[in-house]
């Protein structure tokens, strides 16, 4: 969330723009916290891409790059695996960025098929809130249970493991306490 993936995505997409490569960039539709068509990236680097309802369009779409990009893969369902094998077996470059884990510390969506398909991973790390050492986890400050709560800056909070499970644990007891108040 705050690591840099989508700054990192951008990145690429722009050199092989400048290699005069055919670049398509697309995200799932129900992402649509800042601009419907565009990724923008945290620190507002932006670029043009193509909102899908389902995984399955981005075939029928990226008919010809030479790049495909794919944004907040993590919000796609398992068919995106099978979409990405498709798009490569056919040629094309394929560069997604997701997020690796939920707000439980657990493999998010298609991401974890998607690492194991890929010829290469970069994982790239936030800073930890509490600490400053290196964060690869995603705590989630309001109480909800719904995995896709989007990511408003302040309902997230980068952090490294020890300071997720502290958080974790103070949220546990916190539920426990409130449950016996009823
Ligand atoms: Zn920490």
């Amino acid at each position: 969330m705050f690591s840099g993936k989508t700054e990192e995505l951008i990145r690429r997409l722009n050199r092989a723009k400048i290699a005069r490569q055919r670049v398509e960039i697309f995200k799932p539709a129900l992402d649509t916290r800042y601009h419907v068509e565009d990724v923008v990236s945290h620190n507002a680097t932006s670029i043009r891409s193509t909102p899908v309802p389902v995984a399955q369009e981005i075939l029928l779409l990226a008919g010809g790059c030479d790049v495909v990009g794919i944004d907040e893969a993590q919000f796609f369902d398992e068919s995106l695996v099978e979409v990405c094998v498709q798009l490569a077996n056919r040629g094309s470059r394929v560069i997604v960025a997701g997020l690796d884990m939920d707000f439980l510390g657990k493999p998010f969506g298609p991401m974890p098929a998607l690492m194991a398909v890929a010829e290469y991973v970069t994982k790239v790390h936030a800073v930890c809130v509490c600490c400053g050492e290196i964060a690869s986890y995603s705590f989630r400050m309001a109480a909800s249970e719904d995995k896709i709560l989007l990511g408003e800056t302040d309902a997230y909070e980068a952090r490294c493991r020890p300071c997720f499970l502290d958080g974790m644990q103070e949220k546990a007891t916190l539920e426990t306490a409130s449950s016996h108040k009823h």
